[in-house]
């Protein structure tokens, strides 16, 4: 619990915050990572550099600042950080490690102005923070407990690897011990840890893209190529596509996740799945969940890809559409030209196409693709008056990039 005066400057604290939220930031995650280069592993180089992490951070702590009296609001918010957290097996220890190189970083930029006052008040509101996400961290490592039987990494061997497009390749992966997998909820994601040509190991999250079986889990990497002009090659995803095959072993933490397939409402209410490039995978785990638990219910994919090579699970795809008459399949091209075939129109999503497809009728809308088509559906949903509840969607970065 904060004191008035503590909540008093906190609130005070929001303009500056506003003002020198990012400055703040990229000094903490120098600091920390000078300070305490243990934890550089919970963390992604490509996001520091592309300065996501330091937005995403900067704009959590001013929203925290906002809603220091109504956290409630902030619930998804905290639930999204915890599943995260957990993803990458964050623990109780490492709290301390960032509120202490906070608590500097607030000093050393706001020199004067980070007073006594300010200190303590930042120091509790940490605190109180912190021990919101413990608790639920906690929590979830006791479920995944319960749920899937393991907590940390465990060994994986590839059992088989296919293309799905030109540019994306599914890993079905059984566990190197034989003990049965436990179904993960539709739409979550695995964390994947490896250690490309002996460097320091990496993680990164890849969503459960297969339906659930008792022996493998699959995983659909699409390969970040890099442009050759500074932009280089993703470190995992080049590493899965170049170097990884039948047989050689990968570590992977239990499923996490929020954006997960939710009960249907009572009524006709169709469910819509927008899915950009590899963005599918979540969503087609939640397509093979909602045919199999929620039988009869009208289920639209717009499916959305550069063209027709780089479009993912086009077999897979059109087998389910011919089993289940209550699946309409949509494919749109951005980049179509005369080689393309199998595509249903062209273009960005848009109101003319959701208006085909659903018209005025309520629908629950799930979504995932890269960040420019997000902000254009996202934009699009909020414009024609869907109810935010009806709206759920997964990014493959920090969130903050969505917003840019
Ligand atoms: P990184 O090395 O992390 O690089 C990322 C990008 O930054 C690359 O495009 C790279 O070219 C660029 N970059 C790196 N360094 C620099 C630099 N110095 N200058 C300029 N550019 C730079 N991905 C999938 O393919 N399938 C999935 O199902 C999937 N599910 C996900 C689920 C969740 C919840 C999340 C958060 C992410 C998911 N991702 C998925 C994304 C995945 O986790 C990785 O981010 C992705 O594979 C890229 O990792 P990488 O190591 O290959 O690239």
């Amino acid at each position: 619990m904060l004191s008035e005066s503590q909540l008093a400057v906190i609130k005070q604290t929001v303009p500056i915050l506003q003002e020198h939220g990012e400055t703040l930031t990229r000094h903490f995650y120098q600091r920390m990572f000078r300070e305490n280069p243990e934890v550089l592993a919970f963390f992604n180089p490509a996001h520091q550099h592309a300065g996501t992490q330091q937005r995403a951070l900067a704009g959590a702590i001013c929203a925290y600042a906002q809603h220091i009296e109504t956290p409630e609001l902030l619930a998804d918010a905290v639930e999204l950080i915890a599943q995260k957290h957990a993803s990458l097996q964050i623990l109780a220890e490492h709290y301390p490690i960032v509120g202490a190189n906070l608590l500097a970083a607030i000093q050393e930029v706001l020199g004067e102005g980070a007073t006594d006052a300010v200190i303590d008040a930042w120091g509790a509101a940490y605190g109180v923070l912190a021990d919101i996400l413990i608790a639920r961290e906690g929590q979830i490592y006791a479920d995944q407990q319960k749920t899937h039987g393991w907590n940390g990494f465990r060994r994986f061997v590839v059992a088989r690897r296919e293309p799905a497009s030109d540019n994306i390749v599914s890993f079905y992966l059984r566990p190197e011990d034989g003990e049965p997998l436990h179904a993960a909820l539709p739409g979550q994601y695995l964390t994947l840890r490896v250690a490309p040509d002996g460097s320091e190991p990496v993680m990164r999250n890849y969503s459960l893209s297969g339906q659930p079986d008792p022996d493998l889990y699959r995983i659909s990497v699409k390969k970040e190529a890099g442009n050759g002009a500074g932009q280089p090659a993703g470190v995992v995803s080049a590493y899965l596509h170049e170097q990884i095959g039948e047989g050689d072993v990968v570590e992977l933490a239990p499923p996490c996740g929020e954006f997960t397939l939710q009960p249907a409402p009572a009524g006709e209410v169709p469910l819509v799945l927008i899915a950009g490039g590899v963005g599918i995978t979540p969503l087609l785990a939640m397509l093979h969940g909602a045919l199999a638990q929620q039988a009869g219910r009208e289920v639209i994919l717009i499916q959305c890809a550069r063209n027709s090579a780089e479009r993912p699970f086009v077999e897979e795809l059109n087998s389910l559409q011919g089993m289940h008459d209550n699946l309409r399949c949509h494919v749109r091209l951005s980049e179509a030209s005369e080689e393309d075939e199998g595509f249903d129109s062209e273009g960005f999503v848009d109101g003319e196409l959701l208006d085909e497809l659903v018209g005025n009728r309520r629908a629950q809308y799930y979504f995932c693709g890269p960040a420019p088509m997000m902000r254009i559906v996202n934009q699009l949903l909020v414009g024609r008056g869907v109810d935010a509840a009806d709206i759920h969607f997964e990014f493959f970065g920090p969130k903050e990039e969505m917003a840019a």
